[in-house]
This record gives structure tokens, C-alpha cells and sequence, in this order.
């Protein structure tokens, strides 16, 4: 299967804001952001889709939230929305799982 956009730009092969890494996770700023801060926080390893996950994966994916705690207090956010889109369906553009993290505007409810 071809590469993911993420996985170019964790290999530094096009460029993105980042705003953090680590050996595990990139986090970098949505190039069409949707509130003032959005982040999207991705596992370095390629998993297409949340269906894809393995039991073995919850420490992985359970990083995604706290590394989301831990930039959105740095950003100064106490009040934020986490999103993971599943399957085209449901919004999902990009197969490599990554956490979106929105703030610094009042989110509606339900979402679109
Ligand atoms: P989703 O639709 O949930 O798969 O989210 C994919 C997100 O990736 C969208 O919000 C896009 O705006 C964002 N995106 C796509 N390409 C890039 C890129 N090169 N740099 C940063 N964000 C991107």
C-alpha cells in the first residue's frame, strides 16, 4: 500500500508544521484548521483506519490523548474537543489514524 501523506511528512519528505515529536507521535498543525489551534496527533507506525486497531495498540492510542492534554495545557486550552474520524463515511480523508484536537472557539453540539 502507498505511503500516507502523514508518513511523508514524518519522513520529512514534505513539510508540515510541527509542534511536537517524539519516537512515537508527530503532532502538526492542520493545514485547513478549523478552529484558532488544531493539531492532529499521529502515531509514527501507519494504521489506516481506528477498525485496524489491535488489542496491543491501546497504550499507543492512549498516548494520543495524553500527549493532547499535555499540548493543549502548554497551549494554555483547558477546554478543547478530541476527534478521530473513522472511515470515509464518517469524514476520514487521510488512512493513517491521527487525533484532531480543536480549540479556542465555543464547539457546537451535535457535530456536522
Ligand atoms: P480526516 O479528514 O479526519 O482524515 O483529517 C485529515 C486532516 O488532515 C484534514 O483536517 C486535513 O486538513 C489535514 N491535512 C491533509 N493534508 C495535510 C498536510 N499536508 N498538512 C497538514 N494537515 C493536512
Amino acid at each position: 500500500m502507498a505511503e500516507s501523506i502523514f508518513t511523508r511528512i514524518i519522513n520529512k519528505q514534505i513539510p508540515a508544521r510541527i509542534a511536537y515529536e517524539d519516537g512515537s507521535y508527530v503532532a502538526i498543525h492542520d493545514i485547513n484548521p478549523q478552529a484558532p489551534t488544531h493539531l492532529l496527533i499521529i502515531p509514527k507506525r501507519e494504521i489506516a483506519t481506528l477498525n485496524d486497531l489491535t488489542p496491543g495498540d491501546g497504550e499507543l492510542v492512549g498516548g494520543m490523548f495524553l500527549l493532547a492534554k499535555r499540548l493543549m495545557a502548554d497551549l494554555g486550552h483547558t477546554d478543547y474537543r478530541t476527534v478521530f474520524n473513522c472511515g470515509e463515511a464518517a469524514g476520514q480523508s487521510v488512512f493513517h489514524i491521527h487525533l484532531h484536537v480543536l480549540a479556542g472557539r465555543p464547539m457546537a453540539w451535535p457535530p456536522g
